[in-house]
C-alpha cells in the first residue's frame, strides 16, 4: 500500500493508486519512484534578478509562495542491470519522504537486487536513502558519485568553515555513504565515465560541486535523468536563468539548467527530474524566451 500523501499528488499518466510509475522508454525500462513530497517556500528561495521578480512570476504560473515540491527517484532496467538513480532521504529530513523503500517494494523490487546505486549530488534528498541506521540499505549494490562532489562533502576541514546549518548536510551525506565506504561498496565516476555500461554521467556541476546527470540511449531518443535542474519546474523552465539558493554556485547551476535543456529541446531528449511533479519524465520543447514541459503520459 502507497502511503497516502503521495495519492494527493500522483498526476495525469500516474494511477492515483500508485507511488510507482512503470515507463517504457523503448528498450529502457524506467520505474519512476516517489519518495514523498515537501513544502518548498519558492518565493524565499528562488533568486530573482529585481524586487518582485519572484513573487510575479510565481503569480503568472497561478503557483502560491510556497509549493508542494515532490522528491523522485528513478530505477532503470537495463539488461541485467538493476540500477537505481537516487535514492529519497531515507530518515533525513522527516516524515514526509522517505518512502523510496516502500515505493521500491510496492514496484515488485527488493532493495537487495538493486546492484548499483547512482547519485546526481549528495544532497539529504538524494543520498539519505541508501543508509538506515548505519546500515546498507542496498546491500549488494555499489554507490556511485562526482568524485569532485565526493570529495566535497568528505573534507572534514570544509565542513568546519561552513555556517552551522549546512554541517547537517555534511553529517548526512558522510553518514549516508559511510557504510558503503566500509564494505568497499562506493565508488566515484568523471564526467564522460561509463559507471554502468550504456550509462553516462553528464556534468551538470553549479547546483553542487560535482552535479552529475545520467544519459542512455533507449534506440527511441535519449533520456537524461537530470537531477537537481529543475527545483520549481515550470517557474525555471519558462525562465531558465531563475537559480535557487540551494544551489552553490547559482549562475554555474543555470549555465547547467540552459545548456541541458537547449539540447534536450534540440534532440527530442526525454528528461527524468527529480522535483518535477511525480513521475517527473517529460521532454521540453521552447516556447516564447524558455521552455515548456510535455509531460509522459500512459497510453496504457
Ligand atoms: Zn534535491
Amino acid at each position: 500500500m502507497c502511503p497516502p500523501a503521495t495519492l494527493r499528488h500522483a498526476v495525469a499518466g500516474a494511477s492515483a493508486r500508485h507511488c510507482f510509475v512503470p515507463i517504457e522508454l523503448g528498450n529502457i525500462k524506467l520505474v519512476a519512484l516517489s519518495d514523498g513530497d515537501f513544502d518548498l517556500p519558492a518565493e524565499r528561495l528562488l533568486i530573482g534578478e529585481r524586487p518582485g521578480h519572484v513573487s510575479h512570476s510565481l503569480a503568472r504560473a497561478g503557483l502560491p509562495a510556497v509549493v508542494r515540491s515532490a522528491v523522485n527517484a528513478f530505477l532503470i532496467e537495463m539488461g541485467e542491470a538493476l540500477v537505481l538513480v537516487d535514492a529519497g532521504a531515507g530518515d533525513l529530513q522527516g516524515p514526509g519522504l522517505g518512502r523510496l523503500e516502500i515505493a521500491l517494494r510496492t514496484a515488485g523490487y527488493g532493495p537487495e537486487k538493486v546492484d548499483t546505486v547512482l547519485l546526481t549530488h549528495l544532497h539529504p534528498d538524494h543520498v539519505g536513502g541508501i543508509a538506515r541506521a548505519g546500515h546498507m540499505v542496498f546491500p549488494a549494490a555499489t554507490v556511485w558519485a562526482d568524485a569532485r562532489e565526493a570529495a566535497f562533502w568528505r573534507d572534514g576541514a570544509r565542513k568546519a568553515l561552513v555556517d552551522e546549518s549546512v554541517r547537517a548536510t555534511f553529517d548526512g551525506a558522510n553518514a549516508s555513504i559511510e557504510p558503503y565506504v566500509a564494505a568497499d561498496h562506493f565508488r566515484t565516476f568523471a564526467p564522460g565515465d561509463e559507471p554502468v555500461p550504456g550509462i553516462h554521467a553528464v556534468a551538470l556541476e553549479g547546483h553542487t560541486a560535482g552535479h552529475a546527470g545520467f544519459s542512455m540511449e533507449s534506440g527511441e531518443g535519449r533520456l537524461i535523468v537530470c537531477g537537481d535542474v529543475l527545483h520549481v519546474a515550470p517557474l525555471q523552465l519558462a525562465e531558465p536563468r531563475l537559480a535557487i539558493r540551494y544551489d552553490s554556485e547559482p549562475s554555474r547551476a543555470s549555465d547547467a539548467r540552459e545548456r541541458l535543456l537547449a539540447e534536450a529541446a534540440e534532440r527530442g531528449d526525454w528528461l527524468a527530474a527529480a522535483h518535477a511533479p511525480f513521475p517527473g519524465v517529460g521532454r521540453v520543447r521552447r516556447e516564447g524566451k524558455g521552455y515548456a514541459w510535455m509531460p509522459w503520459v500512459s497510453h496504457g
